[in-house]
């Protein structure tokens, strides 16, 4: 079974698919670290990467789709991925779509995490890490008190870059970039929707209920 994972940036994607991987034992597929594999591995496909991301240039479609591709044939993985963060646009799905069926794979199921703007502004705004312990509170979902933090509380700290006004830019740019995805998959009665907005246990419930009814 193959899984493609997408939900907006502050919307507790990454922690699904933690949980995703090690209940089904599946490969997270992200460009991210395709790109930093090649570039470790020294290879010549790494260099080019690697000379694309010092110019600051972003990595082509291309490149991301050999990777892609590199990816699909790799035995070790057949039918046992999540792809996470990918496809970012329309033309890399339909590109996955024609080299997964080349490969005799399909698409089991796409899962989209739903959450509104508000939500995405107070988690993300709201975050608060201890620079002491480690642990990390939600001004407005999970403060730190004396009851779950034994910290001074000045070792409390937002994380800088996390202004409204690029949280709700990344917002849009996932909306504008991704609905014409979730429209593609949609048409293939592939799409579930799940509500983002409820706790991590709750969704993951949720999730791990549309993977099983899949396996049967
Ligand atoms: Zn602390």
């Amino acid at each position: 079974m193959n899984i493609i994972l997408f939900g907006p940036p502050g919307a507790g994607k990454g922690t699904q698919a933690i949980k995703i991987v090690k209940n089904f034992n599946l490969h997270k597929v992200s460009t991210g670290d395709l790109l930093r594999g090649e570039i470790k591995n020294n290879t010549d496909l790494g260099n080019k990467i690697k000379s694309k991301m010092d110019e600051g240039t972003l990595v082509s479609d291309n490149i991301i789709n050999d990777l892609i591709t590199k990816v699909l044939s790799d035995k070790k993985f057949y039918n046992r991925l999540i792809f996470d963060g990918y496809p970012r646009n329309l033309d890399q799905a339909i590109n996955l779509d024609s080299h997964i069926k080349k490969y005799k794979q399909k698409i089991s199921c796409v899962i989209s995490l739903n959450v509104d703007k508000e939500s995405i502004i107070k988690r993300v705004l709201g975050r608060q890490t201890c620079a002491n312990c480690g642990l990390i509170f939600n001004k407005y979902f999970y403060p730190a008190s004396s009851k779950n933090h034994s910290c001074d509380p000045k070792f409390l700290n937002k994380r800088s870059d996390d202004n409204e006004k690029i949280i709700i830019s990344r917002f849009e740019t996932y909306l504008n970039k991704t609905l014409p995805i979730l429209d593609f998959y949609k048409r293939q009665n592939l799409l579930h929707d799940i509500n983002g907005m409820t706790k991590i246990d709750q969704i993951f419930d949720e999730i791990r209920g549309i993977i099983a009814s899949l396996e049967t």
